[in-house]
């Protein structure tokens, strides 16, 4: 069955009510009569997004605790603060960044003008999860505004008490003729991605990725795809095991697991791992307490589905940490798992859950096979204090980052690019990223008429044309 059939065969078996067409014809309307592209409008969003973030401060802690068990401290660090915190880097650059650029010229082209301008796509959608269901479906939106699109948002029907508040009440703080919310889930989302978008923004995983960039291929529309996958963390010997210990359990455990950078599993020599383990088993208890299921800070597992998918990995004979689970709370504790080697359950695909394989390797060469073996991961952690290994880790492996000594850092940098690369997603954004991937950098050259300095490269050609062309025009290089 080809994708327009697919997706076709969806639209009639869903009957959802949505129009999309219409609403993209809409918006492209409004996008048509230039209201979004002066810098006060687009600043005017910006502030109004992070307006609503400090009012709705409440609401949105609420929702997020209902979606997936949420402190609200952790939401205000991980979703709204965060969010808030881009906002207002992308409102302080904004003017320098979209400034036209002017580019250097050749000689032969001197009396022209050249300079890049960056133009906003158009209309544009962002398809958003629900691990972190505030900051990844406001962070793409605030760029895209910024840039002068008009959008929709799509969040994610997996954290609906978030999505619901996002409809209800981001209309309010935005210019509700250029920024849209649709809420739905599979049939919804399948009919958007029938309509030709100027871009698509999707954050998620792989599988859902191909269904998007194939949809977009239909439409030649450029697309971003923020994914997932195994993100390795490597402790070399000589680390401070303690401090290592309790960053990687803060970035393993926070969100139950249910993070896109999470450190997924952790490689190192075997007497490392075995420093490492009653250290991580200290810090588990140090940050939830004895029992994590009475701890106000542990998260929940978004659903059922993910729940029994996650329990499965916890392979009894391998547990030296946690493992208990409760389906009814959607509730997995910490757990640790060591003797697993890559052919392990736990080792076919991203965890997004609260374990952590412990794989033992000789070292920093087999350290890094193992990882090239693999997909190419979103974020790479490298604990370490040797030049070396990090000089060997930042030449010889790829991933969308590479942190060294805490997991996750990367994303407190706003003027770091976020994204993946290989099976982690294509495209960037954050700060002047999130600019940059929703506009189009535009050649603009201007060339007087008088003289017309572009005579020596009309035919008939002559012999005095030909040594100007080869010495002005296109000399070689030597
Ligand atoms: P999800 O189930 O919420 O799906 C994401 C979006 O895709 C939702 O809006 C959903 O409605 C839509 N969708 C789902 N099925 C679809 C279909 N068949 N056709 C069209 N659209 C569909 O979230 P998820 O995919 O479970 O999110 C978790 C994954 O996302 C993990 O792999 C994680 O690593 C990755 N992730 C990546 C980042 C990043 O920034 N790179 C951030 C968070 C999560």
């Amino acid at each position: 069955m080809t994708e327009t059939m697919r997706l076709e065969t969806a639209r009639a078996e869903d009957g959802t009510t949505l129009d999309a067409a219409a609403l993209v014809d809409d918006l492209r309307g409004v996008f048509r009569t230039g209201v979004t592209k002066p810098l006060a409008w687009r600043k005017a969003q910006l502030e109004g997004l992070r307006r609503m973030l400090a009012e709705q401060e409440a609401a949105f802690v609420e929702a997020l605790d209902t979606d997936l068990g949420k402190h609200a401290t952790e939401s205000w660090i991980t979703e709204l603060g965060y969010t808030s915190n881009e906002i207002t880097h992308i409102l302080g650059g904004l003017k320098s960044w979209i400034r036209p650029r002017s580019a250097p010229l050749p000689l032969w082209l001197r009396p022209a003008r050249a300079k890049i301008v960056r133009e906003p796509l158009g209309v544009v959608l962002v398809i958003s999860p629900w691990n972190y269901p505030v900051q990844l479906a406001l962070a793409p939106v605030a760029g895209a505004l910024a840039a002068g699109n008009a959008v929709v948002l799509k969040p994610s029907e997996l954290a609906p008490a978030t999505s619901a508040l996002l409809a209800r009440i981001l209309p309010r703080y935005v210019d509700q003729a250029a920024v849209r919310v649709v809420e739905g889930g599979v049939p919804e989302t399948t009919e958007l991605l029938t309509e030709h978008w100027d871009h698509i923004f999707y954050t998620g995983n792989g599988a859902v990725g191909r269904i998007i960039l194939e949809a977009a291929a239909r439409h030649l529309t450029p697309v971003t795809l923020e994914l997932g996958g195994k993100s390795p963390t490597f402790v070399d010997d000589g680390v401070d095991l303690e401090t290592a210990a309790r960053r990687i359990v803060w970035g393993k455990y926070t969100n139950a697991g249910q993070t896109c950078v999470a450190p997924d599993f952790v490689i190192a020599t075997r007497p490392v791992l075995e420093d490492l383990k009653p250290l991580l088993d200290k810090a588990i208890r140090e940050f939830y307490g004895e029992d994590p299921a009475q701890s106000d800070v542990y998260g929940r597992i978004v659903n059922e589905r993910h729940f029994g998918r996650v329990s499965r990995l916890i392979t009894e004979a391998h547990v030296v940490r946690g493992g208990a689970t409760d389906a009814e709370s959607r509730y997995i504790e910490p757990t640790v798992l060591d003797g697993v080697d890559g052919d392990h359950l736990s080792m076919q695909e991203e965890i997004f859950g609260p374990i952590l394989p412990l794989i033992e390797v000789s070292g920093v060469d087999e350290a890094i096979e193992f990882i090239n073996d693999r997909d190419k991961p979103l974020a790479l952690y490298v604990f370490t204090n040797r030049a070396e290994t990090k000089r060997r880790f930042i030449r010889d492996t790829s991933s969308g980052a590479l942190d060294f000594n805490a997991p996750m850092i990367h994303l407190g940098a706003p003027s770091l690019p976020f994204g993946g690369v290989g099976a982690s997603g294509m495209g960037k954004y954050h700060g002047e990223e999130s600019v940059a991937v929703f506009s189009h950098a535009k050649a603009v050259i201007d060339l007087p008429t008088k003289p017309d300095l572009l005579a020596t490269l009309y035919p008939p050609f002559t012999s005095i044309k030909e040594t100007l062309i080869r010495r002005i025009v296109a000399p070689s290089r030597r």
